[in-house]
């Protein structure tokens, strides 16, 4: 890899770079293990001392070229593919805040992730605040603990379309000497590289931009290298892991050490690993990430304008609208607003309902952002399990549709939203 590339060349050519005579493109290894000659060369593999593949649930060589093009593309170190987004988020956190410690995260946030932080991580004995992102500096100070381990949020919410405020999650995070830990899903590295933000560590649904055309469900971690785990906070990286047989991940892996963890400890443990056709898929949809993400902007700025204007729509929320609260956030931290965006039709949720059943070219998924147009109605759907005020607080309110603006004609999609949105 040339670290001087362009995002758009590394998308096309990182991850797998052939040897002589090698298949051009990425192969999917589809096998559980490995042959070796001897085994002691599977026992220096088991103790981490040799670079290599052994068992495909640690690592797979497929899995490996995604990690490393995704990697390239945040501009980390490493990464660490998972089997779902919800699995990345749960490793990133419980990589280095156990049982009897405390994290923050901004409030906007996936359904999914308010159910993990809110009420699975609090069985596992790990604690959260959730904190408005608009809150002033000296307010999300208060929910800062002695045992806080992590500062959390998403670039772009999933829905409120909330644009995140690196500055200040970073400040706050650092100040503290914790680790702010960024959810791209919606941003891709191709709009928002949240490193030069001041994140430390990345995660990603890869089930929806990265894949982009809805065939894998999937998560990445990647890390920056950049946090200092050194701080006395994070013994678990710094001390001998009784499970591993007394290795300390700092002293052995250095600025990867994070990663190195997630892998041998959580990935180990739990089996929330990537399969190699996920990965391949995942890998194939990324050489077009440029191409899609711009299509899907320029697609949904032109259907938000247009929403904006019609008659019968209430309010809409993109944050590219000149009219959006976070236009100006959205221009200083991203290059694009993703193909994502909410409005609410005037009627209310009886009237969005009409308009949702009458599309004809945008299908009702529980899916967002690949190549095909879709709505979806959080409140009964992905935010379904949250109570009315979790709803508000992630963005939701009755009326809420949210449209995935696809890479069709965009003709085609605006002529859809007017003959459905003439029958209310
Ligand atoms: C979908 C999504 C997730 C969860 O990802 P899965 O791959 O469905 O597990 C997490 N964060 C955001 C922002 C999402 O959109």
């Amino acid at each position: 890899m040339n670290n001087e590339w362009s995002l758009e060349t590394k998308a096309v050519q990182c991850g797998w770079e052939p040897k002589n005579g090698e298949p051009r493109v990425l192969p999917i290894y589809q096998s559980t293990t490995y042959k070796y000659d001897n085994a002691e060369q599977v026992a220096k593999l088991f103790d981490l001392e040799a670079d290599g593949y052994f068992y495909s649930r640690l690592g797979n060589p497929t899995v490996g070229g995604f990690e490393r093009k995704m990697a390239a593309l945040e501009g980390g170190i490493g990464a660490l593919a998972t089997s779902a987004g919800q699995a990345a988020s749960m490793v990133a956190i419980t990589n280095i805040c156990t049982a009897g410690q405390h994290f923050i995260a901004a409030s906007a946030l996936y359904g999914g992730t308010v159910t993990l932080f809110t009420h699975t991580l609090k069985q596992m004995g790990v604690a959260v605040t959730l904190v408005d992102p608009d809150a002033p500096l000296d307010e999300l100070r208060r929910a800062v603990r002695p045992n806080t381990r992590a500062v959390f949020g998403e670039t772009i919410s999933n829905p409120g379309m909330c644009v995140l405020d690196f500055d200040k999650f970073a400040q706050l995070a650092h100040e503290n000497q914790l680790p702010f830990i960024v959810d791209n899903t919606f941003a891709t590295p191709y709009l928002c590289r949240p490193f030069e933000h001041g994140a430390d560590i990345v995660v990603h649904s890869s089930t929806k931009y990265i894949d982009g055309h809805a065939t894998s469900v999937g998560g990445i971690i990647i890390d920056s290298g950049k946090f200092d785990w050194g701080n006395g906070k994070f013994p678990g990286l710094n001390e001998p892991d009784e499970s591993y047989h007394g290795l300390v991940y700092t002293a052995a892996f250095g600025a990867a050490a994070y990663i190195a963890k997630a892998r041998a400890q959580w990935i180990r443990d739990t089996g929330c690993c990537m399969s190699p056709m996920n990965a391949f898929l995942s890998h194939l949809g990324l050489e077009t990430l440029h191409v899609r993400m711009e299509r899907h902007c320029a697609n949904a700025q032109a259907v938000a304008e247009y929403l904006e204007r019609h008659p019968k729509v209430a309010w809409v929320n993109y944050p590219g609208l000149k009219s959006n609260k976070y236009y100006d956030r959205a221009r200083k931290y991203l290059s694009g607003c993703s193909g994502v965006m909410t409005f609410g039709v005037k009627g209310g949720r009886a009237a969005g309902e009409t308009v949702m059943n009458s599309l004809k070219l945008a299908a009702i998924v529980v899916h967002v952002a690949d190549v095909r147009t879709s709505v979806l109605h959080p409140a009964s759907m992905t935010h379904r399990q949250l109570s009315d005020e979790e709803q508000l607080a992630a963005g939701v309110t009755p009326d809420l549709i949210r449209l995935s603006v696809g890479i069709e004609n965009v003709k085609d999609i605006i002529a859809d939203l007017d003959q459905a949105l003439a029958l209310v």
